[in-house]
């Protein structure tokens, strides 16, 4: 991409309505402009970013067994006062009448829409286990939207419903996706620690939530600093695998860690030594949830067991909040100037800076190592604009690509170009014939 023919609305103050860094920094690098509270529309350099969250958690969400669907984001409410939550879920349900004057809403989540999904098509013990997700535009219409994406009323969600015969089984699939999930945030270069959670309005004996250390965060939490020690991104699982699985989640499980609504101090200081003590605050990215026939019982999703009786299946939901995680990375991964994007959720790979735009030399050099970066597959911003070099660097800095390519006259004539690594600072002097190997791998 040519920053010349783009669209990125760089803001060059801080705009004041942002309370938090993240917020600040998507504004500033025009990623997402405000439309209503908590309501954003996503410019081309934020939807890049989005768009590959996404599909990170989509392939990990694959690899564990989930198979996507994709569900309206208009529900109707009859199958919602079946499972009694119509009335239950308050004001955060946006209620919309259709021209029939029939009831309708904006799903908040789909626990009633995917059980009577799985109903019509399960009618046997021995198509199971399944688990349905989908990744779609959620809305509650929160108290209190704010931080930007964090916050928000319409947001982008990953939900994943799972259905088992018995609650063993569920617990396998529950244990699934609570390894899936430690893959899929380390992926995108965080730690999210799973803590013990309450169940709120969805209800269930088993919970976690998953959740990124940062200031910012809204969550009290309290953990034991071990948990910085272990292997969080490169051990292998077998997902068939019952025992593996459990052992995996019974590791992550065995610290102590707890927002400060199920923190006990008593048992935090027995388990945990003083100097390893950490409290801080956390923001949380993704929720678990096993809550066995709260919804199978109530809409019928029923299916024959092995004895020939029917049963009502044993389920779970699993959310990761998509959007929020844009915000959340920024959060965990940014300095003065700006941005520094993880490589593989950053919108661009290479930021290629034309120091003389106007040189004939130096622009061909450019154009040509844009195009063969590009012929490559590898995603390049090529700042092409006839600006100040320091403007270029403050820019580029600013939206925080993981690498920054410099080519100006001077170098040129020894075909070197400069090399810097966003997260590092470290610069160094690349022959550019050398470039195109380097970064597209
Ligand atoms: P919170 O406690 O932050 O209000 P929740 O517990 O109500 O969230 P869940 O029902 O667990 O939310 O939703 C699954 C995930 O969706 C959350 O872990 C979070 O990452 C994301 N999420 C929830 N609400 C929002 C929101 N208003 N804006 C952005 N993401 C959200
Ligand atoms: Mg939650």
């Amino acid at each position: 991409m040519r920053l010349s023919q783009y669209f990125m609305p760089i803001l060059r103050d801080d705009p004041k309505e942002a309370e938090i860094v993240s917020h600040k920094l998507m504004l500033r690098c025009g990623m997402i402009r405000q439309e209503a509270a908590g309501s954003y529309s996503w410019l081309p350099l934020g939807l890049r970013v989005l768009r590959k969250i996404e599909q990170i958690v989509r392939e990990e969400q694959n690899r564990a067994g989930a198979l996507e669907v994709l569900m309206p984001t208009i529900q109707p409410a009859d199958l919602w006062r079946k499972s009694g939550r119509y009335d239950a879920y308050g004001k955060e349900m946006l209620r919309i009448k259709d021209r029939h004057d029939r009831d309708m809403l904006y799903g908040p989540t789909n626990e009633e829409m995917i059980t009577d999904i799985f109903r019509q098509g399960v009618q046997s013990y021995k198509e199971l286990p399944r688990n349905l997700y989908h990744i779609q535009w959620k809305f509650r219409d929160e108290v209190r939207p704010r931080f930007g994406v964090m916050r928000g009323r319409e947001f982008l969600m990953k939900d994943a419903y799972s259905f088992d015969l018995t609650r063993e089984a569920g617990q396998h699939s529950y244990n699934k996706m609570f390894v899936s999930y430690l893959k899929t945030f380390a992926r995108m270069g965080l730690k999210a620690v799973p803590m013990r959670a309450e169940t709120g309005p969805i209800g269930g004996k088993d919970s976690h939530e998953f959740l990124i250390l940062a200031d910012t965060g809204e969550s009290e939490v309290f953990l034991d600093s071990t948990f910085h020690d272990m292997d969080w991104s490169t051990f292998e699982i077998d997902y068939d695998n019952v025992d593996a699985v459990a052992k995996v989640v019974d590791e992550f499980t065995s610290k102590y860690a707890a927002t400060s609504e199920m923190h006990d101090q008593a048992d935090y200081e027995k388990r945990v030594p003083a100097d390893r003590r950490v409290t801080g605050r956390g923001i949380e990215v993704g929720h678990i949830f096993f809550f066995g026939t709260k919804y199978s019982e109530p809409l019928g999703a029923v299916v024959q067991g092995p004895d020939g009786k029917m049963v009502p299946v044993q389920s779970g939901s699993y959310g990761i909040g998509v959007s929020r995680l844009v915000g959340g990375i920024i959060e965990a991964s940014h300095d003065e100037a700006g941005i520094i994007w993880p490589e593989p959720v950053a919108p661009f790979k290479v930021g290629l800076i034309n120091l003389k735009v106007g040189d004939a030399d130096t622009d061909a050099a450019c154009e040509k190592l844009y195009k063969a970066l590009e012929t490559r597959g590898v995603d390049v911003l090529y700042d092409d604009r006839d600006e100040r070099a320091g403007a270029k660097f403050g820019t580029m800095d600013l939206i925080g690509l993981p690498w920054q390519v410099i080519i100006g006259p001077r170098g040129l004539k020894d075909g070197i170009a400069e090399v810097k690594n966003r997260k590092t600072g470290e610069r160094e002097n690349v022959a550019i014939d050398q470039l195109v190997a380097r970064f597209a791998t």
